[in-house]
């Protein structure tokens, strides 16, 4: 059970660094996800980046955060936002993000929260918390500065999914780049992000060591798998995450197969409609509305019925843990003609991940052998190694802190590469405060 006793289980230092600025993970640090940055100066000016958990199963969450005014939340995925409840219940923090990721985090924390009591699994705020942080937002545009205490801050677009968020700060000594979740290259929905120099580079290195496969080779191997499926009578089940990944999966589909039958179910429908409320941050705005208009939103236990008969549906959950995936997987298992395809990372001890290694998955707690195809497609939209690299470099940063990362695979060939192209590179692990000079 982790139950924060605000103020007393905090592990930060209670002192302002002596001088330079000190970083401290309470989580995220030498993980992916849960992150959780404090950031502050010898003047006491102390700002938190993000505080989410990990939505393992149990899931993992970040120490308890000291007290901050102010939290800047990079993006609306729960591992970066998921405990910011607490924070404002407890500390009366103020969130600081895009006006997207605000209305988006509504979703987000009743999700969370619906999934912990069907799962249950401890959370530490309640209902009540979410209303609290829902008032707590102030939000910002992006490249439009604001000060708090000597510092001056603002938000530069991420990529990765709509309304993501870079955090630049400009201190009375240095300037610091916190990447957030980040991708340099454009997705159907947002457009990569841009480097900017900074002293100090905070850059996530989920996929460090990895370097992701030329993205239009990627599509068309996607492209022509789905049309193979439906021309040999089959349906394809797309189970996708859904905040991004549904809607940039229906996008492609619809740019590059608009004479399929294609039907959505699931989260992403209610995301599809709050982007296209904040269309200037995506790519292309037209073009979300166009795919989104073409595709068959599912409303109702008929259409549900009806999708069963469509050529392609892409529906949450993205693992095969619960939701309208696991009912259409139910029924689609009876015919091997039909096939599904995995457009992100299925983690361990998922239905996903079951599924490809045994062929069999947990349906409504009842071990299932599923005969179907599957293929996986890689999707990400986090820099790959290479694009991590590029832009360190790109942002001539002195020093680079590589998080959210796995520090025992992920990591180690980051350093190698960004040290050998002159950083001086850092490796947070969690609960450590650090000094950059
Ligand atoms: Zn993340
Ligand atoms: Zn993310």
């Amino acid at each position: 059970m982790v139950l924060y006793s605000p103020g007393r289980t905090s592990t930060y230092p209670e002192e302002p660094p002596s001088s330079g600025l000190r970083f401290h993970c309470l989580g995220g640090g030498n993980e992916v996800g849960n992150v959780g940055i404090v950031l502050e100066d010898s003047e006491g000016t102390r700002l938190l980046l993000d505080y989410g958990l990990a939505p393992t199963s149990p899931p993992r969450y970040p120490a308890e955060a000291p007290y901050v005014g102010h939290a800047v939340i990079t993006h609306s995925h729960i591992d970066h936002l998921g405990m910011a409840p607490w924070l404002c219940a407890n500390h009366q923090t103020t969130l600081h993000g895009t006006a997207l990721t605000a209305s988006l985090s509504d979703m987000m924390w009743r999700d969370c929260y619906k999934v912990s009591s069907i799962e249950r699994y401890p959370l530490a705020w309640d209902k009540r918390d979410i209303d609290t942080a829902l008032n707590a937002w102030e939000t910002h545009e992006f490249n439009e500065p604001w000060d708090m205490g000597s510092w001056t801050l603002k938000l530069l677009p991420a990529g990765h999914i709509p309304g993501a968020a870079m955090l630049h700060i400009t201190t009375p000594t240095q300037t610091v780049l916190l990447t957030g979740d980040f991708d340099t290259r454009d997705s159907p929905l947002v457009s990569g992000a841009q480097p900017i120099k900074a002293d100090v580079l905070f850059v996530e290195g989920t996929y460090g060591g990895r370097n992701h496969p030329p993205k239009e080779d990627e599509i068309k191997r996607f492209i022509d798998a789905v049309q193979s499926v439906v021309d040999r009578g089959g349906t394809v089940l797309i189970p996708a995450f859904a905040n991004g990944r549904t809607q940039d999966v229906v996008m492609l589909l619809h740019r590059h197969l608009p004479h399929l039958d294609v039907h959505v179910d699931g989260m992403g429908k209610r995301v599809a409609r709050l982007q296209q409320e904040h269309h200037h941050v995506l790519r292309d705005g037209d073009e979300l509305t166009k795919a989104w208009k073409w595709c068959k939103r599912v409303g109702s236990k008929s259409d549900k019925k009806k999708a069963l008969n469509a050529d392609v549906i892409v529906t949450t959950s993205g693992m095969l843990e619960g939701g309208p995936s696991l009912w259409y997987l139910n029924r689609l298992r009876h015919d091997e003609q039909n096939a599904v395809f995995f457009t992100g990372y299925q983690a361990r001890d998922t239905g996903g991940r079951s599924f490809m290694e045994h062929g069999r998955l947990n349906i409504y707690g009842n071990p299932t052998d599923v005969p179907l195809k599957w293929e996986q497609f890689s999707f990400s939209t986090h820099a790959g190694h290479q694009e991590i690299v590029d832009f360190a470099r790109a942002c001539e940063a002195k020093h680079v802190v590589v998080y959210h990362t796995d520090a025992s695979h992920a990591r180690p060939p980051l350093v190698v590469d960004l040290e050998a192209a002159g950083h001086v590179v850092h490796q947070p692990e969690n609960g450590v405060s650090y000094i950059i000079e």
